[in-house]
């Protein structure tokens, strides 16, 4: 038997216009979902989290880059590789309905990889928006993958670069290597794992101070019918951006859950089991992302339910802030739109959509003067001071990227 994996230590974004493939990169690099995790929890757990693993690894006999590799095997010299490390794939939708997703899947990407196909004109306006978004969520470790080039011609893959170039210019991808590859003919995959390794490193983390979960997803894992006697708590998962949650720890949840008069209460459970890579592990720290399964009725964590919560131990978690003030940036261009459009200031009464950690919240503008603005929100967020919150505006139809926040 091949001996265990290390469990990820960071995580990845793939992050670019839909359709120009991200899904099938993160299936090139992770090999398909098997069956070995066979147990129902931590399969139910695993499949419900939508994320993939890879292990990076080296052949000791290869020279680089044709030494980086997912083979446990290598196929040109028939030797062990030796493992350098696993990482989390967080796939984002391309789709610019679901902007939202990609920023509260942001909040726990540690560097992303920016998918641009070949064969269209650079940018697209996702490719634009997802940039636009790492840069202002703080993602500054950044891989570009220049895909399909098994289908376009060499002269194509060079005017193409060339528009990357010009696109990425002032922009914090300025210095990205950008790796031609095909995803789906697995082509230059090993160029491609040599740039992450030499670009996104696992960030040094906090194992000390009392932890600190961003909620991702959260759902039942019950089959429907379950007996009452048979039913699993609820299941959280996210990732752990310090400190450690241990199998027995109380845990609490921030902001929690709405009561009958409106009042935000937060919740309080055990950590029953921790799964993490389709394994069961004891204790869950930063890098990858985790399931947590709870003690908590299945209704509260269903169906995403709690995104956007944090969870650490009782009483060590940020403020719930049900307003706050802000230092903002404005972006001098609206994002995503076909056509330029100037960023207007930020007004009186005016409704943003604000993204803050994997929170994504209704914000009310109650005062704006010059770069200090302050907003009321719709559902609270438990957040830091310092935090950065991404902005939009409701332009049209959408809403538009148009800026960067941090808390006061
Ligand atoms: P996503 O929306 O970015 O996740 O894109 P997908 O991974 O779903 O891919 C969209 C389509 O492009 C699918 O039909 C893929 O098979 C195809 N595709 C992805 N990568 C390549 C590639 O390298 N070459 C070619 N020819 N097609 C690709
Ligand atoms: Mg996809």
């Amino acid at each position: 038997f091949m001996s265990e994996v290390p469990l990820p230590e960071v995580n990845i974004g793939l992050v670019g216009h839909v359709d120009h493939g991200k899904t099938t990169l993160v299936a090139a690099l992770s090999g398909v979902w098997t069956d070995r995790h066979s147990e129902e929890l931590k399969r139910g757990i695993s499949i419900k989290l939508g994320y993939a693993d890879a292990t990076f690894r080296k052949c000791p006999e290869c020279e680089p880059p044709e030494a980086y590799t997912v083979e446990e095997i290598c196929p040109i010299h028939g030797v062990e590789t030796e493992i350098l490390r696993t990482v989390s794939f967080v796939d984002s939708p391309g789709h610019e309905m679901l902007m939202a997703t990609m920023l509260s899947g942001a909040a726990i990407m540690d560097g992303a990889v920016l998918v641009i196909a070949a064969n269209e004109k650079c940018p697209r306006p996702q490719t634009k928006e997802h940039l636009m978004a790492l840069q202002i969520i703080g993602i500054d470790k950044i891989v570009i993958a220049q895909n399909k080039i098994d289908i376009v011609s060499r002269e194509r893959v060079l005017e193409n670069y060339q528009e990357i170039k010009e696109f990425v210019k002032g922009t914090v991808a300025e210095n990205a290597p950008i790796i031609p590859i095909s995803a789906q003919q697995k082509v230059n995959m090993d160029a491609l794992i040599e740039a992450i390794e030499e670009t996104i490193p696992t960030p040094e983390r906090d194992l000390d101070s009392p932890p600190l979960m961003h909620v991702a997803r959260s759902f039942d894992v019950n089959k429907p019918g379950t007996p009452p006697e048979k039913l699993l708590g609820g299941v959280l998962g996210g990732s752990l951006s310090r400190g450690r949650i241990r199998v027995g720890d109380e845990i609490e949840i921030r902001p929690g859950v709405k009561d009958e008069r409106g009042n935000w209460n937060p919740l309080f459970t055990e950590v029953q089991s921790i799964v993490a890579s389709g394994r069961f592990v004891d204790e869950a720290t930063p890098g990858g992302l985790v399931g947590i399964a709870t003690k908590l009725d299945p209704t509260l964590t269903k169906s995403d339910a709690l995104v956007g919560n944090v969870v650490g131990h009782p009483g060590n978690l940020p403020d719930v802030l049900t307003s706050f003030t802000m230092e903002v940036n404005l972006l001098e261009r609206v994002v995503g739109l076909d056509e330029e459009m100037e960023v207007e200031k930020i007004k009186m009464n005016e409704p943003l959509m604000l993204a803050v950690g994997t929170a994504i919240t209704l914000g009310v503008v109650t005062s704006a003067r010059d770069d200090i603005v302050e907003v009321k929100l719709r559902r609270p967020v438990c957040a830091d001071k310092g935090s950065r919150v991404a902005i939009s505006r409701r332009v049209g139809s959408r809403w538009r990227l148009i800026g960067a926040g941090i808390i006061r």
